[in-house]
């Protein structure tokens, strides 16, 4: 099968031919269909997580279809699939007893310490797999894999953090914010988008999207927000978000892995403010979501690439070159 490996951190994916993988007694082999190309990969190819296995495939917005089942894996080939970024957990620390594998002690994730979708198969364990929707387009439900899961996490954690939770701000506006967008509109909230300055072409997609106001970073809108949520791994936007949250309110950081946060007044988190980091996701949130998105159908704009031009994609994202998401058509 062909795939797209990393072989060390800080160079280039390269194309290989590799034998198609045998799922074992819990897996399921998966033709992959398509796979988003999500930051997380950038961060993987820069080296910026810690304990890279290398080689390794990345990828963790997988769409595909099931060819093989393990003896033990109670799903049908011929359904089609979701394999997101929770690959595995132990369900025996004290995180997974707890009800929150996002954060166990030995996970394993996919495209990152297991082989992901940036190839023709790849094999997942069935019980982290999600049903999709088989009658949409792969391609657009790759990004909710990761993107739109990552955001309905910050949505639901911001909801916990603060009371009526509706004018909220998105920071980056790229393939998250544009599908958690769709959502707040559809669940009668305001949502602000905050772009790189400048970026004329990213705000007036937000406006395209319903925003109520979009400007740059550094803009403070007039309404204050309930709540900020940055998807950019920029540091220095947190004490900016906080100057437009109310007393009361929250930011929650979206990403795995974010550059330091400059120091700030400590009158900019008074008045019982919440900054919060978001790891990860659980089965749960995937099923939540996912009923979600068939009741309410976003819209997820794809830039799509072949597999083989997955470095080109990573570097598009990397410049901000894309309004909404990357997208690897692996299947024809
Ligand atoms: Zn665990
Ligand atoms: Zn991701």
């Amino acid at each position: 099968m062909r795939a797209m490996i990393l072989n060390a951190v800080r160079s280039p994916l390269v194309p290989v031919e590799l034998p198609v993988p045998k799922p074992g007694n819990t897996e399921v082999l998966v033709r992959v269909e398509a796979c988003g190309v999500c930051r997380t990969d950038l961060h993987l190819v820069d080296g910026e997580l810690p304990d890279i296995p290398v080689p390794i495939i990345p990828g963790h917005e997988v769409v595909g279809e099931i060819v093989k089942a393990g003896a033990d894996a109670s799903l049908e080939p011929g359904m089609r699939v979701g394999i997101p970024w929770l690959g595995w957990t132990c369900g025996d620390c004290v995180y997974c007893r707890a009800d929150a594998e996002n954060l166990c002690e030995h996970a394993r994730f996919t495209g990152y310490l297991l082989d992901g979708g940036y190839c023709e198969y790849t094999v997942a364990d069935y019980r982290y797999c999600i049903p999709v929707h088989s009658e949409s387009n792969p391609e657009e439900l790759a990004p909710l894999l990761c993107a739109g899961l990552i955001g309905y996490r910050c949505l639901k954690i911001a909801d916990s953090l603060c009371r009526n939770n509706e004018k909220i701000g998105l920071f980056g506006f790229g393939a998250a914010a544009h599908i958690l967008a769709q959502i707040i509109v559809y669940r009668g909230g305001q949502f602000f988008a905050f772009t790189r300055p400048g970026d004329q072409d990213a705000q007036q997609f937000a406006y395209r999207l319903g925003a109520t106001w979009a400007g740059d970073s550094d803009q403070i809108p007039a309404a204050a927000l309930d709540c900020a949520i940055i998807f950019a791994p920029a540091g220095h936007l947190v004490p900016l978000a906080l100057k437009s949250v109310r007393k009361g309110g929250a930011v929650i950081c979206g990403g795995i892995h974010m550059s330091d946060i400059p120091s700030f007044p400590y009158a900019s988190l008074w008045g019982e403010r919440h900054i919060s980091s978001v790891a990860n996701l659980t089965r749960q949130d995937g099923m939540e979501f996912f009923s979600k998105v068939r009741k309410f159908p976003v819209q997820t704009h794809v830039h799509l690439y072949q597999l083989e031009e997955a470095n080109r994609a990573l570097e598009d994202l990397r410049h901000g070159k894309l309004k909404g998401a990357a997208v690897l058509r692996v299947r024809d």
